[in-house]
């Protein structure tokens, strides 16, 4: 059970256990007219339900408060600790939350399936406070104990992903894929394409192709690994390979168009190639619908036919899909061809469209909604894989 992500209803149900005990003993408080422990077990109701609104009108601090006066009557309730915990840790109070769950933890009368929750907590209160090092034992500990094994390693392919340990982070995925029967092949094929392009990146190319092939294994439409062997290609020159490979990578998710167009383009070129690339790019103009193609489709006319029918090409798009990058291209292809007053009015169009752009969010998130100027094969917010996709919208992609 993962409690971090608990939303605040969960939690209530987590303490109503608390709730019925502190109702029974007010009963049984009242019928045997046991004035004192009565008393006591009111106020401790009285408390629980304060607590209860203060996580509904989200004000968690007073709901801390709240519960550690809960705790305080209730020492043997394990769900309370935790509640309080996940609050203190949701908070960022990491500290405390440290201490409530090692506290938990050295209790000798909690039971195999408490203190194990108890350590699954503890080891994310490390992760959040950068004790990787701690969290990874425990996780460990867990994973050899077969307590919370799914939750266990998820967590420890997070760490080993946090230290670019990726081939821990590859044995532990496979683990976890063997263990939930949920496919892990994409996340692995992620994984590969690091070491390769860190193989890459230190000029050790054979090396990189043995984990691109690992990659394609694992999932064959890896965009991210066609990408990484038309790179490899086009460092050994061998350019109509990496053309082949980089239009791959375009079959295999057409999203990536922003990421694959420039490398693809300058392959083409050198490859002599530039009816094959015009015949490309118009197949994936149909395909997809933000601008880079048209722009890119728009230059080849250029260069090829002149500048009438680039930008009588690059107009009748725009009328299709209208898009700021694509204004701009056009205000630049008029600009040249114009004097005097209407010169400078198509120069200042030209600075303000560029202000529409600066600042931009060109890529989200399709899993949290971050918004990144710059493509990330990672998320950086929610560490998915693949998910930071481009905007289509008038003035994105
Ligand atoms: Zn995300």
């Amino acid at each position: 059970m993962n409690l971090q992500s608990i939303d605040p209803l969960l939690l209530l149900f987590l303490l109503i256990p608390v709730a019925a005990a502190a109702w029974s003993g007010w009963l049984l408080g009242r019928r045997t007219s046991a004035r004192r422990s009565g008393a006591r077990v009111t106020e401790l109701s009285s408390h629980y339900f304060r607590g209860l609104n203060y996580l509904l009108n989200e004000q968690p601090d007073k709901a801390i408060e709240v519960f550690m006066k809960l705790a305080e009557f209730n020492r043997d309730t394990v769900e309370t600790h935790l509640a309080l915990g996940n609050l203190f840790r949701r908070r960022g109070e990491v500290d405390r939350a440290i201490r409530v769950h090692q506290h938990l933890v050295s209790r000798p009368n909690l039971s195999e399936a408490e203190r194990t929750v108890a350590l699954l907590e503890l080891g994310e209160d490390y992760m959040r406070a950068g004790l990787l090092d701690r969290a990874e034992a425990l996780f460990d500990d867990l994973v050899a104990m077969d307590a919370h094994a799914p939750s266990a390693l998820r967590h420890l392919i997070a760490i080993y992903q946090h230290e670019r340990d990726w081939h821990k982070a590859i044995g532990h995925a496979r683990r976890l894929e063997k263990m939930t029967g949920d496919s892990q092949a994409a996340t692995i094929a992620q994984f590969q394409c690091e070491l390769a392009e860190q193989a890459r990146q230190h000029g050790a190319r054979a090396e990189a192709r043995g984990y691109l092939d690992e990659a394609f294994t694992s999932h064959p439409g890896c965009v991210r690994g066609y990408l990484i062997s038309g790179h490899l290609y086009a460092e050994e020159e061998n350019w109509h390979a990496a053309v082949l490979s980089f239009e791959k990578a375009v079959d295999a998710d057409i999203d990536f168009v922003p990421e694959i167009l420039p490398p693809l383009l300058d392959a083409y070129a050198h490859a002599g190639q530039m009816e094959r690339a015009e015949k490309f790019l118009g197949h994936v103009v149909e395909r997809y619908h933000g601008i880079t193609p048209v722009l890119a489709l728009t230059k080849l006319y250029r260069q090829r036919e002149g500048e009438r029918a680039a930008v009588a090409f690059l107009t009748e798009q725009l009328r299709q899909r209208p898009s700021v990058r694509g204004m701009m291209a056009l205000i630049d292809a008029t600009l040249d061809r114009t004097e005097g007053e209407a010169h400078e009015n198509f120069v200042i169009l030209r600075d303000l469209t560029r202000k529409l752009l600066e600042g931009r969010a060109m890529y989200r998130c399709n899993h949290c909604g971050f918004g990144a100027k710059a493509h990330h094969w990672q998320c950086p917010s929610c560490k998915g894989w693949g998910t930071v996709r481009p905007i289509h919208s008038v003035v994105s992609e």
